[in-house]
């Protein structure tokens, strides 16, 4: 397996766009992978936790208001209705209220995923928050809350796939994480369905043939499963 190194660096030092506290962000550097699961997880050399913190790290959470995203804060601007709604869910959700303590490290794509829906950020990118934060859960043996975000993904992805006219390779990753969330959540017939779509969009296109191979073999392992 070829190792890769992924990404980005930015400033240390960023100002909340919600409640302007000034803080120190932990640094994202780059970090080697080492291929990815069915799921794109990316497999990261070293103990499973310390990779959890690297994809963490892809998340820039205000330790004061828990606002939360992907982006660098520097580039961020919120309107002033974005600002209060964002405010209003963050200060009513019961997960945060319970966790924002000791800060387990899903809690920041939870709180980007709230964070998003106040921005009204695409279902797309809803769902990724989520797979992300499910990733997160398996390398640190939440098995309960990884399934959650599984869940959660799920319906962002079906939701955007409806909703929001994907194409090309965004398509077809997208249908066929919804069979692959499926398959790992447990079920296998539609994960199969959701499988036989993500292949019909991947037809005769050569640039995905990767995923069309992919396709195949967790197909296979879902029909051995459902057995
Ligand atoms: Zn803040």
């Amino acid at each position: 397996m070829r190792a890769r190194t992924v990404g980005r660096s930015g400033p240390s030092h960023v100002t909340c766009p919600v409640c302007g506290y000034a803080f120190r962000a932990s640094h994202v550097g780059t970090y080697v992978t080492i291929g990815r699961e069915s799921d794109f997880c990316p497999k990261i050399p070293g103990r499973p936790s310390d990779g959890a913190r690297l994809i963490r790290n892809g998340i820039t959470m205000c330790p004061a208001c828990s606002f939360a995203a992907g982006e660098d804060f520097g580039g961020l601007y919120l309107s002033f209705d974005e600002r209060y709604d964002v405010e209003v869910r963050l200060e009513e959700d019961g997960l945060l209220r319970v966790f924002r303590s000791n800060s387990p490290p899903w809690l920041a794509f939870h709180a980007a995923e709230i964070c998003g829906k106040a921005r009204g950020a695409r279902s797309r990118d809803l769902g990724d928050l989520c797979l992300r934060a499910s990733w997160v859960c398996r390398k640190e043996r939440e098995r309960p809350f990884e399934s959650t975000f599984q869940l959660r993904a799920v319906r962002h992805f079906i939701r955007s796939l409806q909703d929001e006219n994907l194409v090309g390779r965004e398509l077809s990753v997208t249908a066929y994480l919804v069979g692959e969330l499926n398959r790992r959540l447990g079920n296998h017939r539609e994960a199969l369905n959701w499988y036989v779509n993500a292949g019909r969009t991947t037809e005769g296109d050569p640039r995905v043939a990767w995923l069309d191979r992919l396709i195949d073999k967790q197909k296979k392992l879902a029909e051995e499963q459902a057995a």
